[in-house]
């Protein structure tokens, strides 16, 4: 297991993203490698941005993660995997220190699913709304686009690939942010289209409260990713919060403790990213590798 254990700014605020933990890094090019830490900071940049002008953690990770659905790199918004009819059914979810939360799962139209679970948090009485149609994501103001926006070539040729057999069905990735802002509000965005050749309306962890993403001010802020049978099974970003909360761990020692007690046992490979109530950080993963992105001592570093 890798865990990356980063302790909080002089300021208070932090934010870390991650980009998946299903890429195969070890394939990739120099200059893919390059291409993906350039996505994975423009995105962080974008969320830095939001907390340097005292923004609050919800937009950081909104900001985030949007840069990161609209990369055709990763797998969330265009880009994202796609499922055994060939088609991009995306998941997102949301939730604010506070204890709100918004979800949407199966969504074909919206641009940018993070957009949609926001607005489920904060303009309707509900937490998951599932295909929500083109009408209601106009009527949030949000931006429509067809099916075929999502769609990529590379996706194309990689869910022929795995239906041919030729690669392991576990093919998988998604995006999220979290962050602590001035105020020490705490955030958690996620964002995915979930594995590759999964069966039509299949739905991982990522839109599930307390699953693939979970926030809680004075607590955690958490995301995942990874294979989200085993991230429902074992609750996880919940069960990383109720070891803080009531196990008295460390965020390291509930992150690890978490991922040793639920994941390995389920042989389900997986990543998480996490902020603690004082800002701390912890990046931390089973898989072999996992896109990241935080801040050391001032620098952005990426993992690619
Ligand atoms: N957790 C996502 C899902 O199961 C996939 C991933 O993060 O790799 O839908």
């Amino acid at each position: 297991m890798h865990v990356i254990d980063i302790t909080p700014s002089a300021n208070g605020t932090a934010l870390v993203l991650h980009g998946g933990a299903g890429g195969r890094t070890a394939e990739l090019t120099p200059d893919e490698h390059r291409e993906y830490a350039a996505g994975l900071e423009l995105a962080y940049r974008a969320g830095r941005a939001v907390l340097d002008a005292q923004g609050s953690a919800l937009d950081a990770v909104c900001a985030a993660v949007e840069q990161l659905e609209d990369s055709p790199l990763f797998n969330a918004g265009r880009g994202a995997a796609l499922n055994a009819q060939g088609e991009a059914e995306l998941d997102a979810s949301i939730m604010s220190g506070t204890g709100r939360a918004g979800a949407v799962a199966a969504v074909r139209r919206a641009k940018n699913p993070i957009f949609a679970a926001r607005q489920v948090m904060e303009n309707t009485p509900h937490v998951l709304l599932v295909a929500p149609s083109p009408e209601l994501i106009a009527e949030w103001g949000l931006q429509v686009v067809d099916a075929e926006y999502f769609v990529t070539d590379a996706r194309r040729r990689q869910l022929e690939t795995v239906l041919a057999g030729r690669l392991e069905p576990t093919c998988h990735g998604t995006v999220g942010a979290v962050a602590r802002d001035t105020a020490g509000h705490l955030a958690a965005a996620t964002s995915t289209g979930g594995i590759v050749g999964q069966h039509e309306g299949r739905i991982g962890d990522t839109p599930i409260i307390g699953a693939g993403n979970y926030a809680r001010d004075g607590i955690v802020a958490v995301s995942c990713t990874g294979i989200g049978e085993a991230f429902m099974e074992g609750v996880i970003s919940h069960e990383i919060y109720a070891r803080l909360r009531y196990g008295g761990a460390s965020l390291a020692e509930a992150v690890r403790g978490t991922i040793v007690d639920e994941l390995d046992p389920r042989a389900a490979d997986g990543g998480v990213i996490a902020v603690g109530a004082d800002g701390a950080v912890v990046v931390a993963h089973n898989s072999t590798s996992m896109f990241a992105a935080y801040e050391r001592d001032g620098a952005i570093v990426t993992l690619t």
